[in-house]
């Protein structure tokens, strides 16, 4: 494993190519240091406007454009910023989890949106099939959020185009996270998402499980066919908003009525407490990746924080160092009623997902790391 020489990302991380030992996400960092965003913006402004004389004919459409939306730091501040900044007419839409999955906070920052005078629309995959290919995902790939990523993606599209809506903004750009393989056409084209880490393994071991295809479809991304017949194009804002940042995303929502977590950093695996509000198990979740690729939440974070010159390398280190995989043992718990699995299935799962490379694995069942943060192994 091999750090970047500029901030702690890790080259273990899917997706990420080094060049002479800078991670893409520095690189993408120091090619924005000049950008003019205002000229950004005023392209923002003129496609906006070309896209809506050609949408005036269709008189169902009453809405500009679709977010989706956990209720979160960054989805609170698109969903404000389009519909205050951009004047125009959003369509807000969450796909909720199941009651023993959703945190109160969750709930708490959707009614939030709601409050701030937003239409929502809240849909639910069936409960029976979710835990199932929950279950099935953990197993699988030793990664649940496979099946809630899929659903949380394909939501969106499919709801835009089966409301006739032509334009769906998204956060970040997959330059700012890392993940090279969903980069589009131009900086700010989303219509390559289906390519992302999260998409690309699609939904076909839902299909080896015995499932049909009907059962299946909130989970099943649009292809590129009904975009284009619909003339559907999703639109990064992360390209367009040259202080977004986990940071300022939370600062702005928090201004703005989110709420943060209250919970202890060991606890979390988050520093900052702004991270998946709605989903303690998306912890768990980071805590497992961190035994899979060596790095978890708060590697991202300190990451990002170097990036934006927040916090220098050497301080970053002694924050992943103690920080960094962390999760309580409660959300574990909750995790395992919930897919009805033994506290020891749990651990013997991620014992056998661990990077062997980067971890040893001790016969007490210790999982202990054998690089140090920075240092290349
Ligand atoms: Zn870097």
């Amino acid at each position: 494993m091999k750090y970047c020489k500029k901030c702690l990302q890790p080259d273990t991380r899917p997706n990420e190519k080094f060049i002479n030992g800078v991670c893409s996400i520095c690189r993408y960092y120091d090619s924005i240091e000049d950008i003019d965003w205002n000229s950004r913006y005023e392209q923002l402004q003129d496609y906006l406007k070309n896209r809506k004389k050609k949408s005036v004919k269709n008189s169902f459409q009453k809405f500009d454009c679709i977010i989706g939306v956990s209720g979160g730091k960054d989805s609170t501040r698109q969903a404000l910023w389009v519909r205050d900044k951009l004047k125009l007419n959003p369509l807000l839409w969450s796909l909720s989890y199941p009651p023993e999955q959703i945190c109160d906070i969750g709930t708490k920052n959707i009614s939030n949106l709601i409050n701030l005078g937003f239409d929502l629309v809240v849909s639910s995959p069936s409960p029976k099939t979710w835990r199932n290919l929950i279950k099935e995902s953990f197993f699988k790939f030793s990664n649940h959020m496979r099946t809630s990523e899929l659903a949380l993606f394909s939501s969106v599209p499919q709801a835009a185009l089966a409301y006739k809506i032509p334009i769906i903004f998204w956060g970040e750009t997959p330059m700012q996270v890392g993940d090279l393989s969903a980069v589009g056409e131009e900086g700010w084209d989303g219509n390559n998402m289906k390519n992302s880490n999260t998409l690309s393994s699609g939904h076909k071991w839902m299909i080896d499980m015995g499932y049909k295809r009907e059962k299946l479809i909130p989970y099943i991304y649009p292809d590129k066919n009904q975009f284009e017949l619909q003339d559907l194009q999703i639109i990064y804002l992360g390209w367009y908003l040259g202080d977004w940042s986990l940071t300022n995303n939370a600062k702005y929502s928090n201004l703005n009525g989110l709420i943060n977590r209250s919970e202890d950093y060991v606890n979390t695996g988050d520093i900052h407490g702004t991270s998946a509000l709605d989903d303690n198990w998306q912890i768990m979740n980071q805590m497992i990746k961190y035994y899979k690729f060596g790095f978890g939440f708060v590697t991202e974070i300190i990451c990002e924080d170097i990036q934006r010159g927040h916090i220098d390398r050497k301080s970053g280190i002694k924050w992943i160092e103690k920080y960094d995989g962390k999760c309580s043992d409660e959300y574990i718990k909750s995790f395992c009623k919930y897919i009805d699995i033994s506290v020891d299935e749990f651990w013997w799962q991620v014992r056998k997902s661990a990077n062997r490379d980067l971890f040893l694995v001790k016969n007490d069942g210790q999982i202990v790391p054998k690089f140090k943060v920075g240092e290349d192994l």
